[in-house]
């Protein structure tokens, strides 16, 4: 024996934040506390465009987006906020709808009451409410509406829009420090403190600390692990997390993976998004594609049934293994939203597609299904491996219409549920 103790499974910690609800009619989102880490979006429709905002919600909806911001800017985006709510109702979407807010969200939610029903939450940013003493008047209108129609709030603190006053002011006693401190932690400083103080001024206001979020964005992994790990460690509200401008494709998606996944392991943050910049042409519902992968990824939750796939090498010259994996990928994403419902249990489905023989039977067997394609030089056969035995050999042009049923026929059996009998 080279060790006396085991080696255990490494596994994301649990911080303990304060149970939050996110609700719309009979359908209540739980955030933080024991619930699991919930995946947020934001749509780029104008809100005012009450039926492109609705089909877009729907879409983040049905990619696995369990609350949805929207923006709030203008009287025509408050006016049509309940109008897209009922488009949402119709189509029998019920993902709770958050306001986005800045500078004028006072006055949009005080002139238009349909509109601060139909949100469910209010996100407020501290440093976009108001200067000198309009702030917290005006953060406090905001706070009370959130009462009267029993709102949750998230207190949302960016770092290229942080209250100016209080980072002078925070400066300013920096500066009288014997050994000031460098400009990065008193920016740190700033954005933490602007986003408990709000939170301690809501509650003083009246709001309860269970119906209240906090986020701090900025836009560096380090400055981000930074700043939440300071955060939670100072409260225990629970927490939205996210990289703000995280950019676009494989660099936005590397970097909010990245600080994402630090911060969760270590039990930090109770919902988050993935900031996206859509390249052209690209669905929105990639930011929900990206977020869902990192919570299952980390073992943190399972949306859909994972594949397995090797890179390819020089034993597969041909495309063929990469052409079945994306088919088998996409029919697996496409068929969610039904199976969801029908087949309970589903998204812990391991499929395993491999380009030849060297790993391929291997890993196949650690799946729930697996295939393993012949590599150059092998024989044209794929032996096909179901709950770690193998059980036949595909052969010929049509494999991955086969494996395909054969997944299917699989899941239908393991998790359909049977029909009661009569
Ligand atoms: S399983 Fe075969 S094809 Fe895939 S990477 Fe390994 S050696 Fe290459």
């Amino acid at each position: 024996m080279d060790a006396d103790i085991p080696i255990n499974a490494a596994a994301p910690l649990v911080r303990r934040s304060r149970q939050a609800s996110v609700r719309w009619g009979d359908k209540v989102v739980s955030v933080g506390g024991d619930a699991p880490v919930r995946v947020q979006s934001m749509t780029n429709t104008d809100t005012a465009d009450a039926i492109g905002t609705a089909i877009q919600i729907k879409e983040l909806a049905l990619a696995g987006s369990e609350l949805v911001r929207i923006t709030v800017n203008t009287p025509e985006a408050a006016q049509a906020v309940p109008y897209v709510r009922e488009q949402l109702d119709r189509m029998g979407i019920d993902v709770p709808l958050i306001g986005d807010f800045h500078y004028n969200g006072h006055r949009l939610l005080t002139d238009y009451p349909d509109c601060a029903q139909a949100l469910s939450k209010y996100r407020i940013n501290p440093g976009n409410v108001g200067k000198g003493d309009k702030r917290d008047r005006q953060f406090g209108q905001m706070i009370e509406i959130a009462m009267r129609w029993n709102k949750a709030v998230r207190i949302g603190v960016n770092w290229g829009s942080l209250d100016q006053e209080l980072l002078a002011s925070l400066m300013d006693a920096n500066s009288r420090r014997t050994v000031p401190w460098d400009a990065k932690p008193v920016m740190y400083e700033a954005l933490i403190t602007s986003a408990i103080e709000s939170a301690r001024f809501a509650q003083s206001l009246g709001l309860n600390a269970n119906q209240i979020l906090l986020s701090c964005k900025v836009s560096g992994v380090q400055d981000l692990v930074s700043v939440y790990r300071e955060l939670a460690r100072r409260c225990d509200y629970a927490l939205h997390l996210g990289l703000t401008e995280a950019g676009m494709g494989t660099k936005g998606t590397v970097t909010s993976s990245v600080a994402l996944a630090i911060l969760l392991q270590e039990g930090i943050g109770d919902t988050i998004r993935v900031s996206l910049t859509p390249q052209p042409g690209e669905s929105r519902t990639q930011e929900v594609v990206i977020a869902s992968e990192i919570l299952q990824a980390l073992g943190l939750r399972s949306f859909v049934p994972s594949v397995t796939a090797c890179p390819g090498c020089g034993r597969t010259t041909s495309t063929t293994f990469q052409e079945l994996t994306q088919q088998i990928d996409n029919f697996l994403r496409e068929q969610m939203p039904v199976w969801r419902a029908q087949y309970p249990g589903v998204e812990k489905l391991k499929v395993a597609v491999m380009g030849c023989i060297v790993n391929g039977p291997g890993e196949s067997k650690h799946a729930d299904i697996g295939i393993s394609l012949p590599g150059t030089g092998e024989a044209p056969a794929a032996p096909v491996f179901i709950d770690g035995e193998k059980r036949l050999t595909l052969r010929g042009e049509h494999i991955a219409q086969e494996f395909q049923v054969i997944v299917e026929t699989y899941i239908k059996n393991r998790f359909g549920v049977a029909e009661p009998a009569n």
